[in-house]
Formats: C-alpha cells, structure tokens, sequence
C-alpha cells in the first residue's frame, strides 16, 4: 500500500483507500467543522461516476456541510485518475466564488494531501437536469448564468488579468488527464469511434454513419474545434459546465463540480450550457402532448436559449469594452472581433455536446431516459441535425440567440 502524505486521526491515508462514514466524521469533527461533541448524520450522497460525495448534518442543529473525496480509483470503473483534479476542483470553487459570487458553493476546508473539500450544502436546490425533466423552470437562469460565465470567463483572459498573473494561473490550472478524457470523449469518439467506446442506439446505427463517422465536412470542423480545444488558452473554463452540475431553486443559480477546469476557448463553456438546454427541449418535444403546457414549458426554454447567448453577449462584451487592461485589447473594434469568434466557437462546441451525449457512453438521462423507441429515435436524430448544422454553420450564423431558435423551429419539424 502506497501513503498518500495525509493522516486521518492520526491513521494514516493509503492509495486508493476508500473513505467510509466514519472516518469523514472523524476528519470533520477533527477539523473544527463541527464541535468534537456533536452527533453526526452521514449520507454518501455521490451520483457521479468519478468521486464520493457525503452530506454530514448536525442532529441537534441541522447544520450541514457537503464532504467531496476524490479517490484515486474512479468510483464507477476502478480505473485510476489523478487527484489533481481536486485541487483544480477546490481553487477553481474558490476563484469563482470571487469572480461571481453568489453562484458557487463556499469552499469551508480544502485539503491538498486527503484530496478532501468541505463545502456549502445546496440542500434546498435541485440538479436543473432532473427539474427540466419535471418541467421546472427559472425566471433567472439565463441572467444568472450569462453573468457567472461573464464574469468567470472573460475576467480570467488576457484581456483583463495581469500578464504575468495570467501565465501562472494558466500553469497551475493545467489538468491533462481530464482534458485527455474531454479530447477522447466530446472531440474524437463521436466522429471516428477510434477506441470503440461509443454506444449507439441501436435504431440510429445507419443514422449515426451517414451523419456523423461519414460526414468528412463535419469530421474535419470537429478536428478544427479539437484544436482550438487543445490550444487556444483563453479563458480558465469550468470545463463541464452541463445541467447537471448547476443547481437551482426559484431565483437562485449554483454552478458546482469544476474538476475539469483547465485553460480553455471561451465558447466550450458557453456551448456546452445552450446544448443542454437544448436537451430538455427536445425531451419535451417528443415526450410532451401537444398542447398548453408543452407549448409554455417549450416557449420558457427558448427564451432561456435566446437569453442565454444574448446576455452573455452584451456583458462579456461591456466588461472587455470597459474593463479591457492590455493596451492592445482596447483598440476599437477589438471587443467585437473577440466577442465574434467566442460566440462561433460556442455554436460549434454545443454542437459537438450535443453529439457527444447521443453516440459516446456519457448519456444524458433527457435522451437516453425516453422510453419509447420511437420518440427517443427521433429526439437523437433532431440533436445531430441541429448540432451539425451548429457545428458546419458556426462561422455564418449563430452569433445572437435568435439564430438558434430559427435552426430549431427548422428541424421541429423533421
Ligand atoms: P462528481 O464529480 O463525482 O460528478 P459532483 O460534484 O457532480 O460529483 O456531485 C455529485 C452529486 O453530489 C451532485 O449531483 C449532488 O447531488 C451532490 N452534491 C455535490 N456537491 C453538492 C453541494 N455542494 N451541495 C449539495 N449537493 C451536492
Ligand atoms: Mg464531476
């Protein structure tokens, strides 16, 4: 057995050792987090495939923290990944904490050694991606997560952050395990099946090889966007920023789990949130009768598309405009050429969500949860269409809100 540098309670921590209930009580109650006293409740609360999640609550007063552990094994697989990512994850919490306060949980207790993070329980929000699913929706979405994407991701480029500040958070935010799973995953296995991980349904397996491993036009786009991916260190992302890492309740927006962060194009962030809002749209497309509350639940999640890019548009744009710091970013004309290519490589970045959740293995329960083969076989078929046409029409279209809700009412009707 390997030590990892960390004791808990003076035992010390070994490779791969899974944390158990009492040894999270044992740390927190060490740690100050809780009185030595105090009679603990502890839940392992983890739905993901990679960390454990704990949920410990004081009986007598309620208080609650959540308790993040990053194995060395995934959970799921076995497979080993590095622990990195937890720092990345803890110091990324902490720096959008900053940038946008009031959408991320509050970092209580980081520790490096035990890949340990206490944090603010979101106890009274929900996953958005199971509140879509229950037809839920949020008058502040879109204002509340153009903001954190504004202020998170344009704050940390170029533009605005010190030179020399900006380098170094670039090589400390330097997450290649993580970045290697996103290149294999969203980038090359939808359009080559090169390591043979994708599991298409079954209905759509011609579909898939007309439309997307034989697509050369679309092949190529996706190997330009994998570049820009690899190379274009431009803002620091969240990196996974789907619906089922923000959390919501009526007015309130959190965006959790950015153990994917890494230094990244701008767009990735930005196309990976309209994709998944474009899920639950076609969820509702092909589940919902036609009628009243399909057409309210529909026209909510349009504008909350539409919002979502224009918002994000004029704020990032009012910070670069007002708030550019390099000498050179304040040349006239300059915020507007950035703010363009940010939003063609969010077009093209959604796209590439969109297929990568539909062929690859990392399904989102809004498509692979439809249970008639029928509407499921058509709901994957919209979201290739309409990611392809992202992906292939990126440089045209796409740079307000309303060009992707044109694209959609073309394809409702396929
Ligand atoms: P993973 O990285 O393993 O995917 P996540 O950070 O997504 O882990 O957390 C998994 C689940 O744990 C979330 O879907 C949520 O239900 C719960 N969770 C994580 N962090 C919090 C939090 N701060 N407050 C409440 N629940 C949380
Ligand atoms: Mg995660």
């Amino acid at each position: 057995m390997i030590f990892v540098g960390a004791t808990l309670c003076g035992r010390p921590i070994f490779l791969g050792e899974i944390m158990n209930s009492a040894d999270i009580i044992a740390y927190v109650k060490e740690h100050g987090i809780f009185d030595r006293n105090a009679e603990l409740s502890c839940q392992e609360i983890g739905d993901g495939n990679i960390n454990y999640v704990f949920r410990l609550a004081d009986k007598a007063t309620g208080k609650s923290v959540i308790v993040k552990y990053a194995d060395e094994l995934l959970r799921s697989s076995g497979r080993k990944l590095c622990t990195d990512r937890s720092r990345i994850e803890a110091e990324t919490l902490i720096l959008h904490n900053q940038l946008s306060p009031g959408h991320v949980p509050e970092v209580y207790h980081y520790d490096h050694a035990a890949r340990l993070i206490v944090m603010q329980d979101l106890a009274d929000y929900e996953n958005m991606r199971y509140a879509l699913l229950a037809r839920k929706t949020f008058p502040t979405f879109a204002d509340d997560i153009s903001t954190f994407m504004a202020q998170t991701l344009i704050r940390t480029t170029d533009n605005i952050l010190d030179p020399m500040d900006k380098k170094a958070l670039v090589k400390s935010m330097i997450n290649p395990e993580m970045c290697l799973i996103s290149e294999k995953l969203v980038f090359t296995e939808p359009y080559t099946n090169h390591y043979g991980t994708n599991t298409p349904f079954e209905e759509n397996t011609e579909f898939f090889k007309k439309e997307l491993y034989g697509n050369e036009a679309l092949c190529l786009e996706a190997a330009k966007l994998q570049d820009s991916f690899k190379t274009n260190a431009q803002a620091l992302l969240h990196g996974d920023l789907h619906t089922g890492s923000i959390f919501v309740k009526s007015g309130s927006t959190m965006v959790l789990d950015p153990e994917f962060a890494f230094y990244g194009p701008i767009g990735y962030d930005v196309g990976n949130v309209v994709a998944n809002l474009i899920f639950a749209w076609v969820n509702a497309e092909v589940t919902m009768p036609n009628g009243n509350e399909k057409s309210t639940f529909q026209t909510w999640l349009e504008c909350a598309i539409r919002d979502t890019v224009d918002l994000f548009y004029s704020k990032a744009l009012r910070i670069l405009k007002n708030e550019a710091t390099d000498r050179m970013a304040q040349t006239p004309g300059f915020a507007e050429w950035y703010m363009q290519n940010v939003m063609s490589d969010s077009a093209g970045m959604a796209g590439l969500e969109l297929n990568r959740r539909i062929i690859g293995d990392a399904k989102v329960a809004d498509i692979a949860g439809i249970k008639d083969r029928d509407a499921r076989k058509r709901a994957e078929r919209i979201c290739v269409l309409y990611a392809n046409k992202l992906i292939l029409g990126r440089n045209k279209r796409y740079q307000s809100g309303e060009e992707y809700l044109k694209t959609l009412r073309e394809i409702r009707i396929l």
